[in-house]
């Protein structure tokens, strides 16, 4: 298995070995996490043990092949599935207690919004949910951050997909999570809507920062926004390589366009693409 970073001294902001991880104790810890999923006869391994840690307030994105176990990651971290084997831990603690410290914030693809509600309803709802009342003006400041000031009273359907994905970022951060796990969060919306909620993340996550996990197919998305890149292989998926990027924050588009970002895009391209170390498509099936 192969831990590359790209900043040669000092302790690695990744690893794939998290046991030998300066700080174990922080940012994401997976260690060992397996998932098989049971289909009546049959059964998937979706995850076979897979080793990640990162530092906390880190921004890891996850790449890797469609049906590789990204999402089942994320889910086990966000507590809606149970490892078959292994453990995930964020900042030291499981889900649960993070979920009873109301620091978990997370975000689907599918932004999920209640249709009843209005923007602000939405928004409020897993505070409500948790039994917290809101601090005065929270819910308005989080509609000002995510850009969304004077549609407080609309209802889903009279927003544009990449507004509905704004309350659902704004939705994310109303406990002020100092977790965050976001799972394709602009993966349905169209390029130009997707690359401008990207700078809004990124001012976001740079005004409040937060320990953040995003799943993604876009390499040049996981570069622009991220502290460390976990590669994956096809499934069953395990973190075949971590790539540090090491490019200056505050981060803005034109980076995109410097040699630096179109190196790491090479290079994740090949890990992702070619050179055969990820290999062909297993099966993962057991009969
Ligand atoms: P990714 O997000 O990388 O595309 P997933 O984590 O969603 O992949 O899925 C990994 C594998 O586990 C896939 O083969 C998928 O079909 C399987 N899988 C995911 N969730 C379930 C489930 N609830 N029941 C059965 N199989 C599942
Ligand atoms: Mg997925």
């Amino acid at each position: 298995m192969t831990v590359s970073t790209t900043r040669a001294p000092g302790p690695p902001a990744a690893t794939t070995d998290p046991g030998r991880h300066p700080a174990a104790a922080t940012g994401f810890n997976l260690r060992g996490l397996t998932k098989r999923f049971d289909l009546g006869r049959k059964s998937v391994l979706a995850l076979e043990q897979t080793d990640l840690g990162t530092r906390k307030d880190t921004f890891l994105s996850l790449l890797g092949p469609s049906g590789c176990g990204k999402s089942t990651i994320l889910r086990i971290l966000a507590g809606l599935e149970t490892p078959t084997d292994g453990q995930a831990l964020v900042n030291g603690r499981t889900t649960r207690e993070l979920q009873r410290g109301h620091e978990l914030g997370v975000a689907f693809q599918d932004s999920a919004l209640l249709p009843w509600r209005t923007v602000a309803q939405n928004i409020r709802l897993p505070l409500e949910v948790a039994g917290v009342r809101p601090e005065p003006g929270l819910v308005e400041d989080l509609i000002g951050l995510v850009g969304l000031t004077g549609f407080e009273k609309a209802k889903p359907a009279q927003l544009s997909g990449g507004m509905r994905q704004r309350v659902s970022i704004a939705r994310c951060l109303v406990v002020q999570p100092s977790v965050m796990l976001l799972d394709e969060p602009f993966g349905a919306l169209d390029d130009m809507t997707r690359q401008r909620l990207n700078v809004e993340l990124l001012r976001i996550w740079t005004e409040k920062p937060a320990t953040t996990l995003m799943v993604t197919h876009g390499i040049g998305e996981a570069i622009f926004l991220s502290d460390v890149v976990a590669v994956m292989s096809p499934r069953p998926g395990r973190v075949v390589e971590v790539v540090e990027i090491d490019l200056p924050r505050p981060r803005t588009p034109e980076m995109m366009r410097t040699p630096e970002f179109h190196a790491y895009h090479d290079r994740l391209s090949e890990i992702l693409f070619g050179g055969g170390r990820v290999g062909a498509q297993g099966s993962g099936e057991d009969h």
